[in-house]
């Protein structure tokens, strides 16, 4: 089956561009499934976990119809997305701002625990998105201060969480009053029946997608870690590379800079090397992935977000040089090797700093990676820092249990 790209979604030049500034070269299931839902104007229900794109999927269609309205824009939102969390909420405005960064969208995350003045402030210079957590909303709504009469798209990101966290009556006072007709979008990642009731009372004839949950790690990688400080950190690569002749390496680093200077540090050591990052144009970046799968160029260097579009047969190592923020990168980083039945090596280049991130991958991998510490760079200090706060977790874990805490969402 052929995979539609973001163009023959029916997206608009401004917010195509915007996704090759990301670096996003084709939708992901969640996207090709809900977008064409979503530009049909119905309701929809989708089934899809964080790390499938399901933000993406919610928010370029609604972009590109607020940009795209000849009438130009009002000063109250016409799109009202409600989340569960604040970081989630500040990690759709970054997302709807970059995806709208030609549009000239106006939005506002309006959030407890900080103070409401500046909110009001900007929802008082005229927004076009507000992305919200539910207690403050309403307190807004009867202060007066945000205006739901012209809402017309109202979305329920992670409703399966809200509910969790006891926001139920509040989600469906807010949805009371939003008007209708509108068009309701409800973003899970389990449809349970307390989700089917929520979508019965919110929505109309809503369409149901279900994508599977992100990838898990095939057998056949092996997943090794090396400890070492962060200033060794390039020449154990550089050592690794000239020990193993053949091979073909991606390597991933936290930021585009890591990647320009990792990338060029190989190639004053003679190592074939070349990086992409978001600031080479489409052009470039192709060049340096043909270069790659032809094996003229046997080391790639890139970050999370240009990883997406890497296709390329016959990877022999993953290299983490830095651990990725988020775990669930992880899984999509090492699953570019192993292809196709093969094996594959996924090595982990931990320094102290990438402590937490070692051990969030490790939970979300249910497994500890292999340690190798045969190479004359192994840190003990970041070995023993691993211990001491695989430990601490631990007894932390422990005495919680023990005073019957819990998490206070959780029923
Ligand atoms: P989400 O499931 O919305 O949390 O998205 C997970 C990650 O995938 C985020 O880092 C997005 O920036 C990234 N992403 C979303 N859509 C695409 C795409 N089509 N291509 C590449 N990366 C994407």
């Amino acid at each position: 089956m052929n995979t539609p790209n973001f163009s023959e979604l029916g997206l608009s030049e401004p917010v195509l561009r915007a996704l090759d500034d990301c670096g996003y070269t084709q939708p992901t299931p969640i996207q090709q499934a809900a977008i064409p839902i979503i530009m049909d104007g119905d309701d929809l229900i989708a089934s899809a976990q964080t790390g499938t794109g399901k933000t993406a999927a919610f928010t370029l269609p609604l972009i590109d119809d607020i940009a795209t309205r000849p009438a130009g824009k009002g000063d109250t939102p016409l799109v009202l997305i409600l989340t569960p969390t604040r970081e989630l909420a500040l990690q759709i405005d970054e997302n709807v701002k970059a995806y709208g960064k030609y549009t000239g969208i106006r939005t506002c995350v309006v959030l407890g625990g900080v103070p409401s003045g500046p909110q009001i402030d900007l929802l008082r210079r005229g927004v076009d998105i507000v992305i919200a957590t539910p207690g403050r909303l309403i307190d807004l709504v009867e202060q007066g201060e945000m205006v739901l009469d012209d809402v017309e798209f109202l979305i329920l990101d992670e409703a399966d969480r809200m509910l969790d966290m006891g926001f139920s009556p509040d989600v469906r006072w807010i949805a009371d009053r939003v008007p209708t007709p509108r068009q309701t979008l409800l973003f899970s990642a389990t449809i349970s029946s307390g989700i089917k009731s929520l979508a019965s009372t919110v929505q109309t004839e809503a369409r149901t997608v279900s994508v599977a949950p992100p990838a898990s790690v095939a057998d056949n990688i092996d997943q090794q870690v090396m400890f070492v400080r962060k200033a060794d950190k390039i020449d154990l690569l550089i050592n690794l590379l000239n020990r193993k002749k053949g091979g073909r390496f991606l390597v991933f680093t936290g930021t585009k800079i890591g990647a320009i200077q990792v990338a060029r540090q190989l190639q004053n050591h003679g190592i074939k090397a070349s990086a992409i990052h978001s600031n080479k144009s489409q052009v470039q970046r192709q060049q340096a992935l043909a270069a790659f799968s032809k094996g003229k160029v046997r080391v790639l260097v890139a970050t999370d977000i240009m990883a997406r579009g890497i296709d390329v047969e016959d990877i022999s190592h993953v290299v983490n040089y830095d651990l990725p923020n988020d775990a669930e990168n992880y899984i999509h980083r090492i699953g570019r090797t192993a292809r196709a039945g093969r094996a594959g090596v996924a090595l982990s280049l931990c320094g102290i700093e990438d402590i937490p991130q070692l051990r969030g991958v490790e939970r979300l991998v249910a497994r500890s990676l292999d340690v190798q510490d045969d190479h004359r760079w192994h840190s003990t200090r970041v070995a023993a820092c691993l211990t001491a706060s695989t430990k601490a977790a631990r007894s932390r874990a422990r005495s919680g249990k023990a005073r019957g805490s819990g998490s206070k969402w959780r029923r």
